[in-house]
């Protein structure tokens, strides 16, 4: 970062003493500088001139007022264009009423009559000094004041390319300067085309390359050797590269270009760099801003493909599938011998598709509003261990322990027996899929006020508002390969695999899970879950507890 202020009294004061006569010059540049000074002095006011444009500021000009080739006045003024604060101090024979007005109107400090003595040159060069100091700090405080109401506009708008304008035309605004440029850095670095805030500009190589070693320094460069853009086919010479900052690294360059040294003047380096880093923080923003839009539109696109997917496939491979299976069951029950195993396999994987169809026409019918409740007395015990049963073959090749806890005596409860059943054998056969041999499972079910099973819950599916006072929880917990924090809801969408079950190892689409969140919903409840890497999973399932003797009351 550079320092925001220039501290005038860590560096020895800079003088330029302009006079016509050498012995002037010599006797004031000799005093000034045993008072420990930093003096440059000169009997020609042209060569102070640029000495005054280019070299390093100076904070005082002590200068003759009537010399053969320009006067002081006219020296003062171009001091003060470099640097509104400078201190000056106009030394004349010919002291007249005339010349002090001008010369107080041109912000002269002091005013010195020859002959004077030298301690009358040190007196007033220390106060020239002093005021100058004072004049600084309002300045800056100006500056400040107007960096601050420039930079609000900066906080306008999240619109990428309208952002971009309001940074080039208050950093124009604040700075005087007549063309900037703005270059915003993308994975590939910095861009070759600049944003500009006028069609008549355009950026040069030249400046392009300072552009580009203000953003590889990290670091404001000046510049005033070569033009460094056009304006109207005007070439602006003087130039201020700042680099853009955002969370600690550079992500752009403003490149502000100029006919004048105004650019070059000491505090305005300061004031951009502040504003840059404003704007480079604003067009961060903007840029995530348009990334997410661009990203939340690809993904409705997704789930319109997805949506799009699964009504096609329901909707195609039903009538086809129950022909397969009809025809297969009817040939293999005539079949007998290896034929008739053939033709077994042929079914199971038939069946298997079946499954899969099944998941996606109910998926289909929860979206069409299509799916109806289908109330009944569901007896907890029975439905868990109806959902069970299939799976023995499973648990017992994987050597799982399976473990109940279930209420005692059985609860009975009214709600969709159909819908439960797939949500639990989703649940279980997960369950099985992703815990190693050996492992263990357990399922649980109580009736009991709604809670999040553990503090480290993520809740996927909210409860309805209006929430009923007791709940039926069913949670089928695992000792299995667990899933990170970071997809704990991906995996609850259509389609979704955590990364290392997408091997295809364990098999599956991706489409039960959303189909416990979205039965779930259809049932007014709500899912949890506790997981972590390598640790297991818990799945729990909280459903409104409605006594059956509701069905014949409602
Ligand atoms: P499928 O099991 O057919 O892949 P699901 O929608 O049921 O689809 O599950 C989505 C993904 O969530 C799985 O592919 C797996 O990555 C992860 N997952 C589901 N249940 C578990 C579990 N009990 N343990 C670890 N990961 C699981």
């Amino acid at each position: 970062m550079p320092s925001l202020a220039i501290d005038a009294s860590s560096a020895a004061a800079r003088i330029l003493i302009v006079d016509d006569e050498q012995h002037m010059c010599d006797v004031c540049a000799r005093t000034l500088q045993r008072g420990g000074y930093s003096v440059v002095a000169t009997s020609d006011p042209h060569a102070a001139v640029g000495l005054l444009r280019d070299d390093l500021p100076f904070d005082l000009l002590l200068t003759d007022i009537k010399m053969p080739t320009m006067s002081g006045l006219e020296l003062a003024r171009v001091a003060r264009d470099r640097d509104p604060a400078i201190a000056i101090i106009i030394m004349t024979g010919f002291a007249s009423i005339e010349n002090m007005h001008q010369s107080v109107q041109r912000g002269a400090a002091d005013f010195l009559s020859k002959p004077f003595e030298l301690d009358q040159l040190r007196l007033a060069v220390d106060q020239a000094l002093h005021k100058r100091t004072i004049l600084q700090d309002n300045l800056r405080l100006r500056a400040l004041e107007q960096l601050i109401a420039n930079s609000e506009a900066l906080t306008t708008t999240l619109d990428l390319a309208a952002l971009q304008q309001i940074v080039l035309h208050v950093t124009l605004k604040h700075s005087g300067a007549r063309a900037s440029f703005l270059l915003l850095a993308d994975d590939d670095g910095l861009p070759q085309q600049a944003v500009v805030a006028s069609d008549g500009a355009a950026l040069l190589e030249h400046g392009y390359l300072l552009a580009r070693r203000a953003f590889d320094d990290q670091q404001p460069v000046t510049d005033a050797a070569a033009p460094n853009s056009l304006l109207h086919n005007q070439p602006l010479t003087y130039a201020l590269a700042v680099p853009l900052r955002a969370q600690g690294r550079s992500n752009g360059t403003l490149v502000l270009c100029d006919d004048r040294p105004g650019l070059l003047r000491p505090g305005m380096q300061e004031a951009i760099v502040l504003l840059a880093n404003h704007a480079g923080a604003a067009l961060r923003n903007a840029v995530l801003y348009s990334r997410l839009g661009e990203a939340y539109q690809r993904r409705q696109e997704l789930d319109t493909l997805k949506s799009e997917i699964i009504s096609i496939a329901s909707h195609e491979l039903r009538t086809p599938l129950s022909l397969v299976l009809g025809y297969t069951m009817m040939v293999r029950d005539q079949a007998s011998g290896e034929q008739r195993e053939y033709l077994q396999r042929v079914m199971d994987g038939a069946q298997r598709i079946k499954e899969i169809v099944d998941d996606m026409v109910s998926l289909r019918h929860i979206e069409t509003g299509e799916a109806k409740l289908t109330l009944q007395p569901v007896n907890l015990d029975e439905l868990i261990h109806h959902a069970l049963e299939s799976y023995q073959p499973a648990v017992r090749a994987r050597s799982h322990h399976v473990y109940l806890e279930l209420p005692q005596p059985s609860v009975v409860f009214l709600s969709d027996r159909e819908k439960l059943n797939v949500i639990l054998t989703n649940l279980v056969s997960n369950a099985i899929k992703f815990t190693p041999d050996g492992g263990q499972i357990v399922v649980r079910a109580a009736v009991q006020p709604l809670r999040s099973p553990n503090s480290d819950a993520t809740l996927i599916t909210h409860p309805p508002a209006l929430a009923a006072n007791t709940w039926v929880t069913i949670s089928v917990e695992d000792s299995g390969i667990g899933i990170p924090q970071h997809e704990h809801t991906r995996i609850f969408e259509r389609f979704y695999q955590v990364a290392d079950s997408l091997t295809r190892e364990r098999g599956g689409t991706g489409l039960g899970l959303a189909l416990v969140r979205e039965l779930a919903a259809t049932l007014g409840g709500a899912v949890w879950l506790v997981s972590r890497e390598g640790e297991g999973s818990v799945f729990a399932v909280a459903l409104p507890y409605q006594p059956p003797a509701s069905l014949h009351s409602d």
